[in-house]
């Protein structure tokens, strides 16, 4: 196996010797230089950091001194966090906030930005894609600097065939693209590419043999079914608006991410004391970009959790893996008592059925748990309702009523609202 393109990438990229001791060495020059730098020219850091010395900071350890970032720090002032002129700002990534605050948070990238993404994008792509492959990239690029179109800058160096299509609003109209195309290979949605699969598994039998899936939490059942089934290598990436889309990626060994350790500096904290957990444990993922230009983020709590894996990636790299993230700690629901239901636990619980097209959970004002399934065949109602049964009790210990009912909608909100995360929805107010 051919070890992660990403270690070359980021030794040549930081100049020093092959060693994880070269590379924290690196880390840490770089996380004192953002601090100074963003303590200069952004009027969020200039307050937050105030009590902060960087010339103390001489270790990780002590770089744990510094505050976090939180999403409503950006959703409370975006503008406060820009570092650079406005005429030097060449793309913003508005995110609309799920939560109940209503605020919009805001993104602002460079070019120098821009590009750093579409550097490691090309290295990302190295284990999955050479020049024999026809790529179909369900992600928007219309405008430039979305994702869709640094995706695509990174495969057009690497002269890899590739076509961006924006997320899918036609599964027939696809079809046919991928037939007439030759598409051999998906980079999009899971949700998107679940769907897909399902009701044009012929397609996937015959045509793609290779799929990136980004965006959202991947479910494990996705991953075998398509591995499994059709026979796909399936690569998963992680990455965030706020860390210019990419983050890190899987390397052929398809087990855990490598991280862009040369532009941003990654933890795992756990989420209730802020302390870093030790390798092998699950906590919050939080990150400090290292040569961001418009907008560094500072030790920014992301919500998203996994771990560093205790083990070295089968490749031979040096490099840390990230196993695979597991989705936002706060897509959850509260069941009673101290329990909660995950979203990732519905995904793995309902879609390990094939009929299932997609679902909608929610809570409703009366305190019900409602799953709503797509698909075109009603008997497997039941079978969801069974295996709903066994996970509820697993965590409760005594029975709880919930509905599994057929939506009617004949088109999955997947394919209409793509680019929205996915969460379940909770009707009850407040309080409970
Ligand atoms: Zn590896």
């Amino acid at each position: 196996m051919e070890r992660t393109p990403l270690e070359s990438w980021i030794m040549q990229k930081i100049g020093m010797g092959e060693s994880q001791k070269a590379l924290e060495r690196y880390q840490l020059d770089k996380l004192k230089e953002t601090i100074s730098y963003a303590r200069k020219n952004s009027v969020f850091y200039k307050q937050h950091l105030m009590n902060i010395k960087e010339d103390r900071i001489d270790s990780f350890d002590s770089f744990q001194d510094i505050p976090f970032t939180f999403p409503h720090h950006i959703g409370q002032n975006p503008f406060d966090f820009v570092c650079v002129p406005q005429r030097e700002i060449k793309r913003i990534i508005t995110i609309t906030s799920s939560g109940t605050t209503g605020e919009e948070k805001r993104i602002f990238f460079t070019e120098a930005d821009l590009e750093l993404t579409v550097d490691f994008f090309k290295y990302g792509f190295k284990p999955m894609l050479s020049k024999q492959d026809r790529v179909l990239v369900l992600f928007p690029g219309n405008s430039y600097g979305s994702v869709g179109d640094v995706i695509k800058k990174s495969l057009d160096i690497s002269d890899v065939v590739n076509f961006v299509q924006g997320v899918m609003v036609n599964p027939d109209a696809t079809a046919k693209f991928i037939i007439e195309n030759k598409i051999n290979a998906i980079v999009g949605i899971p949700m998107q590419v679940l769907y897909f699969s399902r009701i044009h598994s012929e397609i996937f039998k015959n045509n793609i043999e290779k799929v990136l899936l980004s965006a959202d939490y991947v479910p494990e059942v996705l991953i075998s079914e398509l591995s499994n089934i059709y026979g796909c290598r399936v690569f998963t990436h992680y990455g965030s608006s706020e860390m210019g889309y990419g983050g890190g990626v899987e390397c052929g060994a398809l087990n855990g991410y490598h991280l862009r350790e040369a532009d941003i500096f990654f933890e795992i904290i756990d989420p209730d004391t802020g302390k870093p957990v030790e390798d092998g444990q699950y906590g919050e993922i939080v990150f400090t970009t290292l040569i961001r230009q418009a907008m560094p983020l500072i030790r920014y709590r992301t919500g998203d959790i996994a771990s560093f894996s205790s083990a070295p990636c089968e490749c031979g790299t040096f490099l840390r893996t990230m196993t695979r993230a597991l989705g936002r700690a706060d897509n959850r629901v509260k069941l009673g008592g101290e329990q909660f239901l995950y979203l990732r636990e519905l995904d793995e619980t309902i879609l390990k059925y094939k009929d299932v097209l997609d679902y909608k959970a929610s809570i409703t004002d009366q305190n019900l748990l409602k799953i709503e399934i797509a698909t075109e065949n009603k008997a497997i109602l039941k079978d969801v309702e069974e295996s709903m049964q066994t996970l509820l009790y697993k965590k409760l210990g005594y029975k709880m009523d919930f509905a599994v009912i057929a939506n009617p909608d004949s088109k999955p909100e997947k394919i209409i609202n793509s680019m929205i995360k996915r969460k379940i929805s909770d009707f009850r107010g407040t309080g409970i």
